[in-house]
């Protein structure tokens, strides 16, 4: 069979991998520790699994207008302005299947075979494939770690070229949990307004911010008058620990969004009718629960920056959003155990796992040389146990 060649252009899921390994060594009976996870621990709160319910039985069981219901997406808009300060229209919304269809949509409506489209590195797993799908081309610019990720406007300046459409942003952001300043927000509109790209913001962790407030790069756009074309892509999964219910949504300009709503509508109709209804209560509905939630994550975070940090050689900058830290391992890089060399750091997650049997992410996979995701959304048992077992692991690595 000759497949595509589209399929043989981009790479699979990679953090995906992490989660079906991890889940078939549980399957085997194996006492796993999982610090691969990319969603929250708890449930979806009551009051959104009861309208979902509520939902079956009213019969919201049909298609729904392919941009999303209505009410949904007024919800939205009410959202937007009570949260973001930013008004949109329920027709400037599109509600997809999840905010990786958003952004998957929106690759598709704005880029073309030969343009290319700027990703910061490190880098969420499917922003480089998006861009792929869509036939252009990922032009990986570094950040600086230092400070807190935020891009690295020399390396950006020099790889500056006509072909560019487009960016990708994400604060805060995953694989880091580096949030970035405004200023830096803003830099980066302004270098888009000048070159005429479209903005790409992906800010599903918008609601897991530790320190100071979130703010919309729409928001900054519109404050400081710098009118770049900017598309949001926000998300319920995170926030109201809804990832398996898919329900995202983007918002832009009206051209644009209705370009992604037409490739939407050929390829999966609408997002899931019943999901939907539960979105507008987690919008509209007590929002207590979204701080409680947060409460928990900051105290894990400090928990697991704690342990890591009392480990010899190892260093963790103190990430300010997510629930991701993402510790440099460099001193053990190109050292042996169980006699073989340890030259990157799959290698190094790799030999993590089988020794000790805790599941981490590669920093390599997401453009990161050096570094391991670990993700805390897990309890603090967990973390304890998990971090014991990784300094037992590392001890055994030789000099
Ligand atoms: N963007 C980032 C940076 C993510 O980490 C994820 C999920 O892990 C998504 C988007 C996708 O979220 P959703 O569940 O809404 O598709």
């Amino acid at each position: 069979m000759r497949l595509a060649n589209r399929v043989n252009n981009i790479n699979p899921s990679f953090t995906l991998q992490m989660v079906t390994k991890a889940a078939d060594m549980i399957s085997q009976g194996i006492d796993v520790i999982n610090f691969s996870v990319g969603e929250p621990d708890f449930n979806t709160p009551k009051h959104i699994r009861d309208a979902a319910k509520n939902a079956i039985d009213q019969g919201y069981t049909k298609y729904t207008a392919g941009k999303g219901m209505i009410e949904l997406r007024e919800a939205i808009c009410t959202k937007l302005k009570r949260e973001n300060g930013i008004s949109y229209k329920p027709s400037d919304v599109l509600v997809s299947n999840g905010e990786k269809q958003s952004l998957y949509n929106a690759c598709q409506a704005i880029f073309n075979p030969e343009e290319s489209v700027v990703v910061f590195s490190p880098y969420w797993v499917s922003f480089p494939e998006f861009v792929k799908m869509a036939d252009a081309k990922p032009i990986l610019v570094n950040t600086i770690p230092e400070n807190n990720f935020e891009p690295d406007f020399s390396d950006l300046e020099s790889k500056l070229n006509s072909n560019i459409k487009g960016v990708i942003i994400n604060s805060p952001s995953n694989p880091t949990g580096g949030v970035w300043s405004n200023a830096a927000i803003v830099e980066l509109l302004k270098v888009a307004k000048k070159h005429n790209w479209v903005v790409i913001s992906d800010e599903c962790y918008e609601r897991l911010i530790y320190d100071g407030e979130f703010v919309s790069a729409e928001k900054l756009n519109q404050e400081h008058n710098i009118g770049a074309t900017v598309v949001t892509c926000m998300s319920l999964s995170k926030t109201y620990a809804m990832t398996g219910w898919r329900i995202g949504y983007a918002v832009g300009p009206n051209e644009i969004i209705n370009a992604m709503s037409k490739i939407q509508g050929q390829a999966t109709s609408c997002a899931n009718s019943i999901g939907q209804k539960a979105g507008i209560a987690a919008l509209l509905g007590d929002q207590s629960c979204v701080e409680e939630m947060k409460r928990s994550f900051l105290n894990r975070r400090d928990l697991i920056l704690e342990l890591l940090n009392d480990i010899p050689g190892i260093k963790c900058a103190k990430p300010n959003g997510a629930f991701y830290v993402f510790p440099d391992f460099s001193t053990y890089l190109n050292r042996t155990a169980n006699n073989k060399l340890l030259k990157d750091t799959f290698d190094i997650s790799g030999y993590i796992l089988d020794s000790v049997q805790v599941v981490t992410v590669p920093g390599d996979g997401f453009g990161a040389v050096g570094h391991i995701r670990f993700s805390y959304a897990t309890n603090r048992k967990i973390i304890k146990e998990g971090i014991d077992r990784l300094r037992r692991a590392l001890d055994m690595i030789e000099e």
